[in-house]
């Protein structure tokens, strides 16, 4: 079965609140998981298996609200701003270094 008719066929069958119930569970497992990476553990198989979940959940989320092409414009954006200040946080280093 194609991934989009899987992810329609489960908000279907188990509703969209528990779908989104599910989505808020996956990641408070890689919150929790990412916590404990924090706190020294050695875990990256078990924030690997958190990561694909919340991805799964993710991708029935924007399929269910139809969110698809707004989430790719954010995004976008958003990864934008970020290298940005990256950029000027770099020239802000130089400045210093050379005052
Ligand atoms: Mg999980």
């Amino acid at each position: 079965m194609e991934k989009e008719k899987l992810y329609t066929y489960a908000w279907q069958k188990f509703g969209a609140v528990s779908q989104c119930v599910v989505t808020m569970e996956e990641c408070a497992e890689l919150t929790k998981e990412l916590s404990k990476a924090i706190r020294g553990e050695s875990n990256g198989l078990k924030i690997a298996e958190e990561v694909a979940d919340v991805e799964i959940m993710l991708e029935q989320v924007k399929q269910n609200f139809a969110i698809q092409t707004l989430v790719a414009g954010f995004k976008r954006d958003k990864i934008k701003r970020l290298e940005k200040r990256l950029i000027n946080s770099r020239k802000q280093v130089t400045n210093d270094n050379n005052n």
